[in-house]
């Protein structure tokens, strides 16, 4: 990825009512951009060169952080579609079912891991050694700085619900999962990888 922030692949109003445009207007226009305008700030011309995961691996402190969030966030919109939620298919639903036991089982492991992070932090779909896992990280933390590709991500800091499920973090995961889940980016990481 370049060091930007990506272009909605949406309307802002399009993945309502499961996430609302306001929620869009605050997380994307005033979060997201808030880190890059931070990252852009601190950056030398050196590492303006670099590519976003290059970055994220060789920076630490609040370089790091919003290096990171830059990334972290690119990938979060990727995650979700207008129409989401549909069960993934191919490949991706073979390994799914492979490492997992099942969809279900999936939903209910990414569920409990996003429910269980405790604070700010980030829900992750990870490929590493040919096998898919799911790992919960903390604030800006990323599998990026890990060995691991990192195929879907879902952010669990309370600024992602707050407006539509104020303090219901698990609605929101149960929405994400029913209404927004988007499966073409981790289809085509999976395949890249
Ligand atoms: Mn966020």
């Amino acid at each position: 990825m370049k060091i930007e922030v990506i272009d909605l692949p949406y309307a802002k109003d399009a993945l309502g009512p499961a996430m609302s445009a306001e929620t869009l207007e605050y997380h994307y226009e005033k979060h997201h951009k808030g880190y890059m305008k931070k990252l852009e700030a601190a950056l030398d011309e050196t590492e303006k060169g670099r590519s976003l995961e290059e970055l994220v691996k060789s920076t630490s402190g609040g370089k790091f952080n919003n290096a990171a969030q830059v990334y972290n966030h690119n990938l979060f919109w990727l995650s979700m579609k207008p129409g989401g939620g549909v069960e993934p298919t191919g490949d991706l639903k073979d390994a799914i079912t492979r490492d997992f036991g099942s969809y279900d089982a999936f939903r209910e492991e990414w569920k409990t891991k996003g429910l269980g992070q405790f604070g700010s932090g980030w829900a992750w779909l990870v490929l590493e050694g040919g096998k898919l896992s799911i790992e919960a990280t903390s604030n800006a933390e990323t599998p990026v700085t890990s060995s691991g590709t990192p195929l879907l991500t879902m952010d669990v800091w309370e600024h992602a619900y707050y407006i539509d499920h104020r303090n219901d973090r698990g609605k929101f995961i149960d929405v994400w999962l029913e209404k927004l889940v988007s499966w073409d980016e981790a289809t085509a990481r999976l395949k890249g990888a």
